[in-house]
């Protein structure tokens, strides 16, 4: 579906009852993205990152569509949402939790048949305790810290668990991961480093298949791609580096309706604290989603939407519910009550957004709010 029809639909959507704001979202889409990013890295293969309700976007119809595509990877943060993620996915699917291995949670992983990301030498010792006392081999992934000093086994416990890995009968290793602080940033010299440590690492475990890159690192080149990516943000339309043009497809469509417009004099004061004042006479129009839908209050006096690619700036401050714009621009009669203005579409991409907002792509899209209908392509 070209962008042109995404946006006719979003449109035939004004015929529907009830919801005040449509999140649009192109499985379609989806799906070329996830066969873009399996060619950018062949003969390498490519997970997806369906953490935090696949960014927002319903990890059930996302996970569904790629496994359809092809997709036999899923990594998810917590144990949870692996779990609920497990019902729906036929067992040819590897489901792995980045969050790692909580105490207490090893029999309903290993029962659940749910890859844990191994984060430390006490996570693996857990886990491979579990797998003698169930009298199984349990499968990993392996992830060490490369410089990000977040997740992952620490260089000091490298060479202990190298040991404990050569007596190690009881756990399979699916893969050696690490995660870029920086992918985005192609001239940042930190994924050089972190690529160097990972070298060195996958020299120590070596025979062990290395996974890598996100989003961003599937498009820093053929070294960084190893044996598996897992990009997340570029399947869902997010653009994989900064500042280039975005080679993915838009998958998010969302458009929200009026719900009051009015003519106010020069002088007037809009919205919450008075804090904008009208310079001259302006049409404004109240839509119905504010920032308890994911439009951040640092929109507020900064951001727009569009309305037949009429950018219609934001006035004054984001309300919870609401958000007032200037439909100055528009001749007059253009826009009614139920009238669908769009927030993200082919006039206003989520980087725009962000941006305005003073925010990044995955804050946006991870935080579009429970009260839009959505409606899967
Ligand atoms: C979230 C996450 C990803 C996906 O990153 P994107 O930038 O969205 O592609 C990959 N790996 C890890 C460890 C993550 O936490």
């Amino acid at each position: 579906m070209d962008r042109h029809a995404l946006h006719i639909q979003g449109r035939e959507a004004e015929a529907g009852a009830g919801a005040s704001g449509y999140l649009t979202i192109d499985l379609a889409a989806l799906r070329r993205n996830y066969q873009k990013l399996s060619a950018a890295v062949a003969p390498a293969t490519v997970a997806a990152v369906v953490k935090a309700d696949a960014y927002g976007l319903g990890a059930q119809q996302v996970s569904k569509a790629l496994h359809a595509q092809g997709c036999r990877q899923f990594f998810v943060a917590h144990l949870a949402e692996a779990i609920e993620l497990r019902s729906l996915l036929p067992n040819d699917t590897q489901i792995a939790v980045l969050n790692g291995l909580q105490p207490g949670a090893e029999i309903t992983c290993a029962k659940a048949n749910i890859v844990p990301v191994l984060n430390s030498l006490e996570q693996f010792r857990r886990w491979s305790f579990t797998a003698q006392k169930l009298g199984r081999v349990l499968p990993t992934v392996l992830q060490f810290d490369t410089g990000m000093s977040r997740l992952g086994v620490p260089l000091q416990e490298r060479t202990a668990l190298a040991a404990v890995l050569k007596d190690c009968r009881s756990i399979e290793i699916l893969f050696i991961m690490s995660h870029l602080a920086c992918a985005d940033e192609v001239d940042n010299k930190q994924n050089a480093d972190q690529l160097a440590e990972m070298r060195l690492i996958a020299a120590e475990f070596a025979d062990l298949d290395v996974c890598f890159a996100n989003s961003g690192g599937v498009f820093l080149g053929r070294d960084y791609h190893g044996a598996l990516s897992r990009p997340g943000i570029a399947l869902y339309g997010g653009a994989p580096i900064a500042g280039r043009p975005n080679p993915i497809e838009p998958v998010v469509r969302l458009d929200v309706a009026v719900i009051q417009t009015r003519t106010v004099p020069a002088g007037t004061r809009v919205g919450y604290g008075g804090a904008h004042v009208t310079s001259a006479e302006t049409r404004l129009a109240t839509i119905a989603a504010g920032y308890a839908d994911g439009l951040p209050r640092s929109l507020s006096d900064r951001g727009a939407v569009f309305f037949d690619g009429v950018r219609l700036p934001i006035v004054g401050r984001v309300s919870m519910d609401s958000i007032t714009v200037d439909i100055t621009a528009l001749p007059e009669g253009t826009l009614s009550l139920g009238s669908l203005v769009e927030v993200l579409g082919p006039h206003q991409t989520l980087e725009d957004v962000a941006e305005a907002a003073g925010t990044i792509s995955y804050e946006i899209l991870t935080g579009l709010g429970r009260r839009y209908e959505r409606r899967y392509r």
